[in-house]
């Protein structure tokens, strides 16, 4: 009699919710449960005739003040505890044209700055500061910053802006390109799309997943995965046609738009870091998505064989699975690392391998559905060109050994 009212319960769960992603005991769990951010005002400020806007999706400013002759910015993030990457944005100009030192102040932190200041006068096309514009103040945990202003706006960001907006017209090309569907599988805390490509080769093909952007400032790591699934859906391409004839491709190039918009340092709206939460699924992002992948799977008849999660760190690494979680492609991580190694001179990328901890996507792939996962990591500073050229070639070797090539 039990089993039989589990059964219509689950029934029912299933023609009200679909299937739904299986919660797992990671051993080292992590508290996702919601929790309160400070998000400062959005608002264009003036101060000694110089406005500092900080209303656009992607900006930080937080605690702008003047003293003597400097601005000051106030490093602070969304809350705490939290992974050090402080993330700042800003546009600013004067009526008159003007010379001015901004102070950024990470003295609340025992580091200092991470993300090397970058300059745009569109938002688009980005420069490094100038070493002579740049300096560092006492103990390095202020930075001096010389910038020239006009009336034209000056913006100034850790990173290139990469925000909601951008990311959907950049996917929605490529799905037009590709002949994948550019849809939004859900919203967010605060009401955003959650956006996503869905690349449909054909029912029991296997399907590989690409994530990116759990975390707002890994502005790097979404670049090599932008090259990489162009190079993906070059549809002229003899390599790109056999493997799209053979595989669904999903990709969440967004895990995170309320973070990304509102200029955090790492986690949500709900102030939790997503990259935690694969366990339980207490957040909309990866509630959605997890969900999502695992209806797709089960609709399709499909083998999730392959999840790609891209992100950024200090420098390029990939983290792996160890080779005792056994996963439906138990060559593929090592011969797809040496392959893109021989191709890409980056002497600097890492493998690091670790079997199952805190709940991650990369281990989520193996436990759900004994896929291989990887976290791609990209440096902060790799140079930009080389991110293409790797992301390219990332592609290009894992279409190959997943055809057999
Ligand atoms: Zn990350």
């Amino acid at each position: 009699m039990r089993i039989f009212f589990l059964l219509i319960l689950n029934l029912y769960s299933f023609l009200i919710f679909g299937y739904q992603a299986k919660p797992y005991d990671f051993p080292k769990p992590v508290d996702t449960t919601s929790k309160p951010i400070n998000t400062p005002d959005r608002e264009v400020k003036e101060l000694r005739g110089v406005s500092f806007d900080n209303s656009f999706d992607g900006a930080r400013i937080n605690g702008l003040s003047v003293a003597d002759t400097s601005f000051i910015i106030r490093m602070m993030p969304e809350n705490e505890p939290i992974n050090y990457s402080p993330w700042y944005a800003f546009k600013l100009w004067s009526k008159k044209d003007t010379v001015v030192h901004i102070v950024m102040d990470y003295s609340k932190f025992k580091y200092g700055q991470r993300y090397w200041p970058k300059l745009s006068n569109d938002g688009v096309n980005w420069t490094r500061l100038d070493e002579s514009n740049f300096s560092y103040i006492g103990d390095s945990l202020r930075v001096r910053l010389t910038l020239s202003l006009s009336d034209q706006p000056l913006w100034v960001s850790a990173q290139e802006i990469q925000n909601s907006e951008m990311v959907s017209v950049w996917a929605q090309e490529i799905a037009a390109i590709g002949g994948a569907q550019f849809k939004a599988i859900g919203k967010t805390t605060l009401g955003r799309d959650i956006p996503m490509l869905e690349y449909v080769a054909g029912k029991k093909k296997p399907t590989i997943i690409v994530l990116s952007r759990q975390h707002p400032p890994e502005v790097t790591g979404y670049l090599a995965m932008k090259s990489f699934l162009e190079r993906i859906f070059e549809v002229e391409d003899e390599l790109s046609l056999e493997f799209l004839k053979n595989y669904n491709v999903l990709v969440f190039p967004l895990m995170n738009p309320d973070g990304v918009d509102l200029g955090h340092w790492r986690h949500n709206a709900d102030g939790v870091d997503l990259n935690r939460d694969w366990a339980y699924y207490n957040q909309p992002e990866t509630r959605q998505v997890a969900d999502y992948i695992v209806n797709f799977a089960e609709e399709k008849k499909s083998d999730i064989v392959l999840g790609l999660d891209f992100h950024s760190t200090f420098k390029d690494i990939y983290y792996t699975n160890v080779d005792s979680l056994v996963s439906a492609l138990p060559e593929f991580t090592s011969a797809w690392i040496t392959n893109i190694k021989l191709r890409v001179e980056d002497s600097e990328a890492k493998v690091s391998a670790s079997g199952i901890g805190p709940p991650v996507s990369k281990t989520w792939f193996y436990t759900q559905f004994n896929a291989v996962g990887i976290t791609y990591e990209i440096g902060d500073d790799t140079p930009r060109d080389l991110i293409n050229v790797k992301g390219e070639v990332s592609a290009e070797e894992m279409m190959k050994l997943l055809l057999n090539k």
